[in-house]
């Protein structure tokens, strides 16, 4: 044998080895969620090998709570604004698109996330011979002055405060809030009955598959600061939005992620 492949022969040796020894270390490491409290169980990696060990897989503590910054963080899919908490003077988002939806009452947009999720939403729901319009989308700082500054001149503030969000306090302003309506029943837009008709039920049973929670769910008026309103909902993300619907179909935002709500301050 040649000098030159006896050192080709000891490299291949080398590295059969090295991948051998990861091998059984990685067949060895416990996987996540095993209980691993029995240390005689537990298997250590090689010394011999230099091959570095994964990181140990750490699962990052759920948001919960007034403290953390995901909850003002206007860039989170879970940004709050409710009575409690205001959104940055003037927000408007970056990312508004029209989503290619049949709507009513207007030209709606949504941030593109929640606008791309809403046209998988309907075309499911289509799919079950369900007819969803949506019937309210981003509504600007000053649109929502207008509309409230109109619900006061007619009916008084307090009046106001029950059926319309102040400026700056509007979950349409963070364009992650729809407004749902259906084609079975037009007379039901924007009211309790909507719940019984087959959108309504199709978006409560379904809505969070695409993301999206029934943000007002019924007899929670304490919690959120809004009566139950069945056709709105709040654009999360899949895996928030499952979480919350898995807990209770009525669950809140505030309460599951621990933000206070309810009535404004003054
Ligand atoms: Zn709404």
């Amino acid at each position: 044998m040649t000098k030159a492949l006896r050192v080709i022969c000891l490299v291949l040796l080398a590295i059969l080895l090295a991948v051998g020894g990861l091998t059984l270390y990685k067949i060895n490491k416990p996987t996540e969620g095993e209980n691993t409290s029995d240390p005689s169980t537990e298997s250590t990696p090689d010394p011999e090998n230099t091959a570095e060990p994964a990181p140990e897989q750490t699962s990052t503590p759920e948001p919960y709570g007034e403290a953390d910054p995901v909850f003002t963080d206007v860039n989170s899919y879970l940004v709050v604004a409710n009575k409690k908490h205001r959104l940055p003077e003037g927000y408007e988002p970056a990312d508004l698109v029209n989503p290619n939806v049949e709507t009513r009452n207007g030209d709606w947009q949504m941030r593109q996330e929640a606008a791309a999720a809403m046209e998988n939403m309907f075309a499911a729901a289509a799919q079950d011979g369900v007819s969803l319009v949506l019937g309210s989308g981003y509504r600007s700082e000053e649109l929502q002055a207008y509309l409230y500054n109109g619900y006061v001149a007619d009916r008084g503030q307090e009046y106001a405060d029950t059926i319309s969000s102040r400026p700056g306090y509007s979950d349409h302003q963070t364009g992650l809030a729809a407004d749902f309506c259906g084609n079975s029943d037009p007379s039901t837009d924007l009211s309790f009955s909507f719940e019984n008709t087959v959108e309504g039920e199709w978006l409560r049973d379904h809505a969070h598959e695409y993301g999206f929670i029934m943000r007002y769910p019924k007899d929670k008026q304490d919690i959120t600061g809004y009566a139950y309103e069945p056709w709105h909902f709040r654009y999360i993300g899949v895996d928030y939005a499952t979480k919350i619907y898995n807990r209770d179909v009525f669950c809140s935002f505030e309460e599951y992620f621990g933000i206070e709500g309810g009535d404004y301050a003054d």
